[in-house]
């Protein structure tokens, strides 16, 4: 193969003589209030249209299986398709549990791009053939996304269910042939970390088109494995493995889209969000509301789907207007805080004291709340992880209250600070190490970072 050349990284930039250290983007000196003014909600929603799942994933958020007790009837989710269109919602993305084990869900899909909103949809890819997957196709389905979460072996412990790797990657024969579009999201934690340049060559060999991940994060299943999660300072030694594989797949035609926990204002992030930095954009803060809506299978409205359902749902929409729940407070708490003193009042913690404070907003609102119980404080931060080792300190979360066990919740999981190099806690068999990551022949023309 020929030899890739190497971006100019900041590192490689100051080694080049370049005047200025980190590619962290400058502070913007406009008011984001200021743009918010002529806000019109024109944006996606990520809709669970039932909770039923045929998988039984050890890191699911929603503790998805069985579907809920009430979930939309037909009539109300062609109703609720109306109010979407209605209220400028661009793109619906239906998901579960697993969105086609409800028996409308293409009449639902149909509904969608006939309002004129884009259908997608996120699955585990557990059987889908090729009959279903043309149906998809004509039902107006523009694009899927399939999980998959490591190679076979991890795939399948993750997901519950032997067999479940074999039919993603049936699945996704299945879209090829049908001409249908496709990309994949992973997860990372642990167990998937070691393996991320072997899982892209997969990914890549299946016809993907896109790549999303996200770190694990204890909400649902998740939050009773907290030896899945990736640790804090544990991202120093990710983040470097996360910007070759994502320069790679940028390079062979897999668009990479890290998900919104991935980050924040650290060395790498011009690589992992090249085309957002190309348009001249880059992390500004969670977007729950603004950007985004989550709809839970009973009528549910939150303004993120990965929101726990306790404190981030604005009402449901058989109890009021669409139009009505998207005024409250649960789904406007981004509106109009961004760039102020008022955004930066719920940080605590590091988050508090960071630099990047008011344009951030302590990162993805998700992730801080399912560590700690409440927003303001996110442990997931590559920066924060890069400051601490500057003080020779790392920080890492111990499990101190469990979840309750329901869809969307999270238990309450306690920050350590230490120094960085006091001895590692016992009988911890998954700790993540950059040697434990495994870098086929194939990665070798490929520049590490
Ligand atoms: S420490 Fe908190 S506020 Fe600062 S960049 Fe990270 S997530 Fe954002
Ligand atoms: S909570 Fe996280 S994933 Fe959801 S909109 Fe905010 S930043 Fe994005």
């Amino acid at each position: 193969m020929t030899k890739v050349e190497k971006p100019r990284t900041p590192r490689r930039r100051a080694a080049a003589g370049a005047k200025s250290g980190p590619s962290t983007p400058e502070k913007p000196a406009f008011a984001y209030a200021e743009r918010l003014k002529d806000y019109r909600r024109t944006a996606y929603a990520v809709w669970e249209i039932t909770l039923k799942c045929n998988l039984g994933c050890t890191h699911c958020g929603s503790r998805a299986g069985d579907k809920r007790e009430d979930e939309l009837s037909t009539a109300e989710a062609l109703d609720l398709v109306q109010q979407l269109a209605d209220a400028g919602i661009t793109e619906v993305s239906l998901i579960g549990g697993e969105a086609f084990l409800r028996p409308d869900w293409l009449e639902i899909t149909r509904a969608i791009a006939d309002a004129g909103m884009i259908p997608t949809m996120v699955t585990g890819g557990y059987g889908i053939s090729l009959a279903t997957a043309q149906k998809m196709r004509d039902a107006g389905m523009a694009q899927v996304s399939i999980s998959l979460d490591g190679l076979e072996k991890t795939h399948d412990t993750l997901r519950g269910k032997p067999g479940s790797f074999f039919q993603a990657l049936q699945t996704a024969r299945n879209f090829r042939t049908a001409g249908l579009e496709f990309g994949c999201n992973s997860q990372i934690n642990r167990r998937s970390a070691p393996e991320l340049p072997r899982l892209y060559e997969v990914i890549r060999d299946a016809g993907a088109n896109g790549w999303q991940f996200s770190l694990t994060v204890p909400m649902g299943n998740a939050a009773d494995r907290p030896e899945l999660l990736i640790q804090p300072v544990e991202l120093l030694e990710l983040f470097p493995v996360l910007a070759r594989v994502t320069w790679r797949a940028n390079r062979e035609g897999v668009r990479v889209i890290p998900g919104n926990d991935i980050g924040f204002f650290g060395p790498y992030e011009e690589i992992l969000r090249e085309e957002q930095f190309r348009l001249g954009a880059f992390w500004q803060g969670c977007q729950a509301g603004l950007g985004s809506l989550g709809i839970e299978a009973d009528g549910k409205i939150k303004g993120c789907p990965s929101l726990p359902s306790d404190s981030y749902v604005g009402g449901n929409v058989r109890d009021l207007p669409l139009q009505e729940i998207l005024k409250a407070k649960e789904l406007t708490f981004n509106l109009e805080v961004g760039g102020t003193t008022e955004g930066t009042r719920p940080l605590w913690g590091f988050c508090k004291t960071c630099d990047y404070a008011d344009l951030c907003r302590g990162g993805c609102t998700w992730t801080a709340h399912v560590f700690f119980d409440k927003p303001g404080n996110n442990p997931h931060c590559h920066h924060r992880a890069l400051t601490m080792q500057s003080r020779g300190l790392r920080e890492r979360v111990e499990l101190r209250e469990k979840a309750s066990g329901l869809p969307f919740d999270n238990g309450v999981y306690e920050l350590k600070v230490e120094p960085l190099d006091a001895p590692w806690p016992q009988n911890d068999p998954l700790r993540f190490t950059a040697d434990k990551v495994v870098w086929p022949d194939s990665w070798s023309a490929w520049p590490t970072f």
